[in-house]
């Protein structure tokens, strides 16, 4: 199954890489959603509490000022009544009566209704009940009073009762006041309790100035004669509006609510009564309601004011604050958690890659190695469990052993495939080893020695058809991942053909060894590496003798051959190995060694140079001493070049020295001289006494001559009786001197019994130019002119 179907996927459609923005902003715009719900819910159930919590201020306000209001009729009705129920009232019973009732009521007040007639009758009837001075009277514009004029009626003001107020003075006529006597004449109009136009009372708190005067008509028990009610007077008392609705309550600054009481004047002009000191609130709640004081209706008007609305502040913005901070919260916590889920998940997908790649590794690993277990047919590899049970038998196995491998698979241990006897033994082996008893089946498993590592063992095993194979077999222990043992591997190799091959090299070994044991001189295996750096491959025990150096030192250091020989025969010997080796030409060279213990002795080597691959050159090849033989050469040498009869130098050793000096005089090195001389009569000698005695005389010659020669001279029997002389670095006048001492010894002293001998010289000595031919010729020609002259002289050279 694919990966990427098995992977869940928030968005089906949406890039992994953008989801968890995608997540954290869907979760942020459903946080916001459900903050505004929530905000809206919860500012629509503030609004509803709020507009209770105001209706519920609002009755009470309202029930309570109309209470209040209620209240003050009462009162006065019972002042009314008080009056209507005694035909005389006092003014101490006027006092005590209206005295209690003085509770949000300014001022009660009698005003009894005299006619103008009576007046005087009563102003002294006032006077004698104790206020002596008295009278009716008018008020002045500028607030004093003066004795009223006649009227027709009075309403003088005989007692009253004030709280807080100086009142208007008693006996002030209410009726000369025209706000007043409205007021007055409307209740005795309607014979009931009625409400002045609002007045500003003079002496009160500005807050509570604006009041109203109550007044109520107290009519006469006894009609009158046209049968109305008479009017006895009126009961009046004045309110202060503002204390009567604002008595009692919180100040008006903390006052959750705004009164406004207002009336309509009788021209129907609206005219307030009373207004709250304290500010409305911004967007207000609103209640009208009616009021009823005596005969007239109010408009009561309540609003919410400011300190409601500050009390009653909706925490929606703390509400839409935590609400986006939450949101903002959830959403950083759900990118936090989708980003995280997408590391966790690509990072799953790393890891199941790189599993997946270890596992095809392991495979192509595993059918690799199968390849190469079953492509090492020459190798057996056979793997065991714990127990000794094949588990592995590779081709190399099958075709060593003749095993198919299902027939072992499974079935057969390591054990069974080796010959028993050999287990056995080496069973007996280890246990006498270690000390503890090891089992033959594993045998094979265990090494010599605990510490020591282990290594190939032969065994012989035992074919399917039962016939041996000896092989050499590593045994090691198969660990798994944790180091548990868990098998045995068993690397096997035929070594029967090794053994065999090893077998005949040993016996050629032998065989060279004995025969380089039992020739003279050593064989050896020389090579010059591509750098020119020497060293022996073999030497066989032969090689000891010729440089008197141990073999195996040879192996190590080659260069010691070199110290060995003769420092004269040293660079030679380098030279020709350097040709050999450039010319890849068969080396043969003669030299001398200096030996410590036999001192100096001739060598002869001889070897057959091979390129090396590798650039380079191996020589094989046979050194031998041949200083017998080089003493043999040497005087076989000696004698070839020595005349036999006299011992002095021979005809092909004066040819041979002479083309030598010719060479060098050639070269321009030095001068050259000859002396050519001949025996006189010698014939004669023969014929008188003898052919021995012939050779004695040559013999006595001889002895003479070179007796008187220097050692650089070389003298040489050219033939019969015949001389010659060879003079190096001697030019012709030295050569005359020394031909005329050779001479004067022949002929002055006798050879015994034979008398004297005498010669013939002749000398020649080398011109540039001039050959050996030209050369001889002139000095046997100076021995013709010797003889010619007489004999018995030395000739000066010839021109
Ligand atoms: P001349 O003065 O002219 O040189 O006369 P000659 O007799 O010396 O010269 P000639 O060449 O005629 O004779 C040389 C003789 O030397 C001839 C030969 O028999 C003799 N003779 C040569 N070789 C030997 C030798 O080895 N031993 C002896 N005894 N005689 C020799
Ligand atoms: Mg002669
Ligand atoms: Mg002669």
């Amino acid at each position: 199954m694919p990966l990427h179907a098995a992977r869940p996927k928030i968005l089906g459609f949406i890039n992994e890489d953008v989801s968890a923005w995608l997540v954290a902003l869907l979760a942020l715009l459903a946080g916001g959603v459900l903050t505004g719900l929530l905000a809206w819910t919860a500012l629509n159930a503030h609004q509803q509490q709020v507009a209770q919590r105001f209706q519920l201020l609002a009755s009470e306000r309202k029930s309570r000022i109309a209470e209040r209001f209620a209240d003050q009729e009462q009162r006065l009705d019972s002042l009314r009544r008080f009056f209507l129920n005694s035909t005389a009232v006092s003014r101490e019973e006027f006092d005590g009566y209206t005295h209690p009732l003085l509770q949000r009521t300014l001022a009660y007040g009698w005003a009894p209704l005299i006619a103008g007639d009576q007046r005087v009758a009563f102003e002294r009837e006032v006077r004698q009940q104790g206020l002596d001075d008295f009278s009716i009277l008018d008020l002045d514009p500028a607030g004093g009073t003066h004795v009223a004029q006649w009227r027709a009626q009075y309403a003088p003001l005989l007692y009253k009762q004030t709280s807080g107020i100086q009142g208007a003075p008693l006996g002030v006529d209410l009726l000369a006041q025209p706000a007043r006597q409205a007021t007055l004449d409307k209740a005795r109009e309607l014979g009931v309790m009625v409400v002045s136009q609002p007045l500003q009372l003079p002496g009160v708190a500005a807050e509570f100035a604006s009041g109203v005067l109550l007044a109520a008509p107290v009519l006469r028990q006894a009609a009158t004669a046209d049968g109305s009610p008479a009017l006895r007077g009126y009961v009046l008392a004045v309110l202060s509006i503002g204390q009567l609705v604002a008595d009692g309550f919180t100040q008006q600054n903390q006052d959750n609510l705004v009164v406004e009481i207002a009336g309509r004047s009788l021209d129907q002009q609206p005219e307030r009564l009373y207004q709250s000191a304290n500010a409305p609130a911004h967007q207000p709640l609103y209640e009208r309601s009616l009021l009823r004081l005596g005969d007239r209706i109010y408009d009561l008007e309540i609003r919410t004011s400011a300190a409601f609305e500050q009390a009653n502040r909706s925490a929606i913005t703390s509400l839409v604050i935590m609400g986006g901070l939450l949101s903002l919260l959830l959403s950083a916590l759900l990118y936090i958690l989708v980003s995280q889920r997408q590391r966790a998940l690509s990072l799953v997908e790393q890891r199941t890659r790189e599993l997946r790649d270890r596992e095809q590794e392991l495979r192509a690993a595993h059918a690799q190695l199968r390849g190469v277990l079953d492509a090492a047919t020459e190798v057996a590899v056979i793997v065991t469990d714990l127990r000794g049970v094949i588990t592995t038998f590779n081709a190399g196995a099958e075709h060593m052993l003749g095993y198919p491998g299902s027939e072992v698979l499974g079935h057969a241990t390591l054990e069974s495939l080796h010959l028993p006897r050999e287990l056995e033994e080496r069973a007996a082996e280890l246990s006498l080893r270690y000390g503890k008893p090891v089992p033959a089946c594993q045998a094979m498993l265990v090494p010599d020695a605990k510490e020591l590592a282990r290594e190939p063992r032969e065994w012989t095993l035992v074919r399917r058809d039962g016939s041996h194979l000896l092989v050499n077999m590593l045994a090691t222990a198969v660990l798994d991942d944790l180091g548990l043992w868990v098998g045995h591997l068993a690397i096997c190799i035929d070594i029967t053909e090794r053994k065999r091959v090893h077998e005949a090299l040993a016996a050629r070994d032998l065989l060279l060894k004995k025969l380089s044991a039992h020739v003279p001189g050593g064989i050896y295996q020389f090579k010059m590496a591509a750098d020119g750096r020497f060293s022996v491959i073999y030497a066989s025990d032969g090689i000891r003798d010729i440089y008197e150096l141990d073999p195996q030192a040879l192996l190590e250091n080659a260069e010691v051959i070199f110290e060995r020989i003769h420092p004269l025969d040293v660079s030679r010997v380098r030279a020709s190995i350097r040709t050999s080796s450039q010319r890849l030409s068969p080396w043969r060279e003669e030299y001398r060694v200096l030996l410590p213990v036999r001192g100096l002795r001739w060598v002869r080597g001889e070897a057959t140079p091979e390129e090396l691959p590798g650039g380079g050159v191996l020589w094989h090849g046979y050194i031998s001493d041949v200083s017998d033989m080089k003493r043999v050469e040497e005087e076989l040498r000696a004698l070839s070049v020595t005349d036999a009869l006299t011992g002095i130098h021979n005809r092909r050793y004066f040819q041979e020295r002479l083309t030598l000096e010719m060479a060098r005089v050639s070269r321009g090195n030095g001068e050259l001289a000859v002396i050519m001389l001949d025996i006189d009569h010698f014939k004669r000698i023969n014929d008188r006494y003898g052919h021995a005695a012939g050779d004695r005389v040559l013999q006595a010659v001889c002895q003479r001559i070179a007796h008187r020669l220097r050692c650089t001279d070389v003298f040489c029997r050219l033939g019969g009786e015949e001389f010659m002389v060879l003079c190096p670095d001697t030019d012709g006048q030295h050569a005359y001197h020394l031909a005329v001492e050779l001479w004067q010894s022949l002929r002055t002293t006798p050879i015994d019994g034979l008398g004297t001998v005498t010669g013939s010289f002749g000398i020649a000595s080398w011109r540039p130019g001039e050959g050996a031919d030209a050369l001889l010729l002139r000095a046997d020609s100076g021995v013709y002119a010797a003889k010619q002259a007489g004999r018995d002289r030395v000739v000066e050279e010839l021109p």
